[in-house]
Order: C-alpha cells, then structure tokens, then sequence
C-alpha cells in the first residue's frame, strides 16, 4: 500500500513485556484518541502509516524481540509501508544513543516518562482531563491498574531503576478515579501493578500505605476483586493480610517474587532477606490469610550459584509448595551491580535448574489441584474456545496462572460474568468443570 497523498495519520500502537507496558500503551491510545488521532493498539490490518513500538529492556530475550519488532517496521519504512515509526519504552530509555545509531530508520525515540514529547509529534497536547480515563486492550472485565512508577530497591540483578527511575507512588485519590472509571465500563476486576506494590505510599505519605489504599479501592462499586501484584518481602506490611482478610472483594491471592530461595544468593542479590525471614513471611501470609494462593518468580544460575545454593532453592520451593510459580534463567545485565561478577553458570546448566524447579512445581501443582475436584469454585469468564469456556478463579491472575475450562455445550455463559463452576478434574496448571445451574 503506497501511502503518498495520504492526508490523515492512522497510528498504531505495539506493546512489548509486561502488564505496566501496557498500562502505558492503553494510556497513550487515550491519550492519542483523547485528541483526535485515528489510533489503535495491535492491529493486524496493515492500514497504519505511523507505527509507534512500545519496547522492553528487561532481559536478553526480552531486549531482542524488541529489537527483531523494531527491525520489523524499519524495513516496512524502507518498503514505504509506513510513513513514521516511532520508539518509545524500556529498550529506548536504555539503549537509546545506540539504537540511533544503529537503526537510523526510526523517526524518533522516547524515554519511558515522555510521551508528551511524543504526541507532540502529532501536533497534540497531553490532556490532564484524560487522567484517570483510559482506553482497555486486553478485555473488559479486567484492567491492570499501576499504583506507582520506578524502584528504590537495589536488586543486583535488575535493571528496571536504570529505566524506569526512582519510586513515585501514584496518590489515593488519583487510583481510586482510575478505579472509579474503569468500574464504570464494566470492569470487575483490578490487578494491581508496580515494580514493588508493597513500598506504596513510603514517598508522598511518609508511610508504607497499601493497606489504606486497599481499603479505598474495595469501597469502589462495581469491583469484585482486586488482585495485588509484585510485593517485596523486605519491609512486607502485614497490615495489608488484615484487609485481605476482611475484605470480600480483595482476592485471596499475593505474588510476591522472591527470586531465590538460598540465603547466601538472596544476599548477594542484595534482597536484603534470608531463606530463614522468607518461610517465616510466607507462614505469617499463610496464617493471617487462609487458603490464600502464594505467586512467586524465582531466578536460576545467578553468578556464583553453586550446586549447593541451588539445592536449597529446591528445598525451599518444596517447604513453601507455592501455589502459582515461574522461573527465569539469570540475565547479564549491563550496568547492574551483579554486572560486576562472572556470569559463570553455563546457559545449558541455568536453564537445566530452571527446568528442574518448574518440574517440581508442576508436582505441586498437581497435588494442589487434585484437592479441588468436587468443589464449587466462583469462576469469572475470560473466553471461548470451540464449545469450550475458560475462566479464573481468584487464585488466578491471567495469562500467568492456572485456568479453568468450562465445557457449557447446553448452556451459554458470557465474558466478562461470574459463574459457579463444579470442578470435576485437574490437571497440573488447568482445573476442569460444569457450570452449577
Ligand atoms: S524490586 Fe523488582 S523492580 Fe525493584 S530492583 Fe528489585 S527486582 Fe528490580
């Protein structure tokens, strides 16, 4: 499609890595719309001239499907598919004096925290009416909701500080509008998100104030759960488990990444915590919450992991039988303190231990699973596949956990309803059931 003589800009958005990519992405589409530019988010038709590419610098893998995304459009350019591509997120915050230099197709790149500059390249204003409004991707049930930008922690490991800056915690009143919004399109269900959602309020309420957050976000009408994401175990604030607790409408459910599981590494990653402080936690958790559903994400072949360190990692996964887990091989991150270190565990021997935790976990997993055949579980209803439905429980954040598959050959269930299912077989990471009539 030759795009000469075209009069007005059809943009689209690409969003790549994690779910506060594409809060930011869904907030840039408001925004664009929000000033009358035709802009979409994914789409498949090849009408857009102007391609804007929302990347992440996380990880090795993550660092290069954003490159192959960016490379992808810069030929479309040379090919004279498109117009304009732009760069913004992560990878262009981080890398941004090399990828001028070396994909000189790019129109313009953006920092992770300067999308008014990029909208100015449409001759457009950032609308301060437009907070708190937001245009969702994903479905319509659910939205991710950022409660604050950036990290203070000093992970060795990670670069997200270099990207995304120093923590600032998003005020109260400013969510719950979010909130209120999103509720009022028919969402039901809040995830919130942050690089670390446990250190909420410390900088503008001089206080740690997730669980008064909470309290504010389970009055708002029309959410039925509110799912907390990323906490850190350093510093944890139980008073969050009370609101748990007390609260209908805040999921019985917590991921907290806690990276490794052998105090010698949890050291040298500077978690500031040990093996001993993290089972103590997850039996605080467990205690003032029960049956709550424990998430974590943990990190195999991290520089000067011996085979001892790793053993204890397996140990501890076994003691604390998390209920939702995912493992990641270490990344050499430039710029990180553990940069300093030889990267000296072999790729082949990092991803073997990452392979040997996640086969313990789908043990556990089963195991957990099998004790659910025969309960009614309240199942909220994200699609349809075939004669199939698939749905969650408030175990279950989505894309990353367990699901639920309906057969309803009889009966018809819509996205986005709750639905009382009798779980009648279980899998490793999938329950099975009927819808209770
Ligand atoms: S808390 Fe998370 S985002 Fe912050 S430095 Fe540690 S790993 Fe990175």
């Amino acid at each position: 499609m030759k795009t000469k003589g075209r009069k007005k800009d059809k943009v689209n958005i690409v969003t790549l890595g994690c779910s506060k990519n594409l809060v930011d992405s869904e907030v840039m589409l408001t925004q664009l719309r929000g000033n009358q530019i035709d802009a979409t988010h994914e789409s498949q038709k090849d009408e857009a001239n102007v391609v804007i590419v929302n990347t992440c610098g996380f990880i090795d893998n993550a660092k290069q499907e954003s490159v192959d995304t960016i490379l992808r459009y810069a030929d479309a350019k040379e090919e004279g598919t498109i117009d304009k591509l732009y760069v913004t997120g992560c990878l262009s915050q981080r890398y941004r004096d090399d990828l001028e230099e070396e994909i000189p197709q790019v129109d313009a790149f953006f920092g992770t925290m300067e999308l008014p500059l990029l909208l100015k390249k449409f001759n457009a204003d950032y609308k301060q009416e437009l907070l708190g409004e937001r245009i969702l991707t994903m479905a319509s049930h659910y939205a991710y909701l950022k409660i604050s930008e950036g990290c203070d922690r000093p992970c060795s490991f990670c670069a997200i500080p270099l990207m995304r800056g120093k923590h600032v915690s998003k005020p109260i009143e400013q969510i719950v509008t979010e909130a209120r919004n999103l509720a009022k399109n028919g969402v039901k269900e809040l995830l919130l998100i942050a690089q670390d959602s446990t250190y909420y309020g410390l900088d503008i309420y001089k206080k740690r104030n997730l669980a008064g957050l909470l309290r504010n976000l389970s009055d708002v009408a029309g959410i039925d759960w509110i799912r907390l994401h990323y906490a850190f175990p350093t510093g944890f604030p139980t008073d969050i488990l009370e609101v748990m607790a007390e609260r209908d409408n805040i999921c019985n459910y917590l991921d907290m990444p806690l990276q490794h599981g052998a105090t010698q590494v949890l050291k040298h990653m500077r978690r500031g915590t040990t093996r001993e402080k993290q089972q103590e936690l997850i039996h605080t958790i467990r205690e003032k919450v029960p049956g709550i559903a424990l998430r974590t994400t943990l990190i195999a072949g991290y520089p000067g992991e011996t085979e001892q360190d790793f053993e204890e990692m397996m140990d501890f996964v076994e003691e604390s039988r998390f209920e939702r887990m995912g493992v990641f091989t270490y990344s050499h991150e430039e710029n990180t303190h553990a940069h300093n270190f030889d990267d000296d565990v072999p790729d082949e021997v990092k991803q073997e231990r990452a392979d040997q935790l996640m086969a313990l976990q789908e043990n556990i997993s089963w195991e957990i699973n099998q004790k659910k055949i025969g309960e009614t579980c309240k199942v909220l209803i994200d699609r349809r596949e075939g004669g199939r439905f698939i749905g969650r429980t408030e175990f279950d954040s989505p894309e990353v956990d367990n699901e639920v598959i309906i057969t309803a050959d009889d009966r018809y269930l819509r996205i986005g309803d709750f639905v009382n299912v009798k779980i009648t077989g279980a899998s490793e990471f999938d329950l099975h059931g009927e819808p209770v009539l």
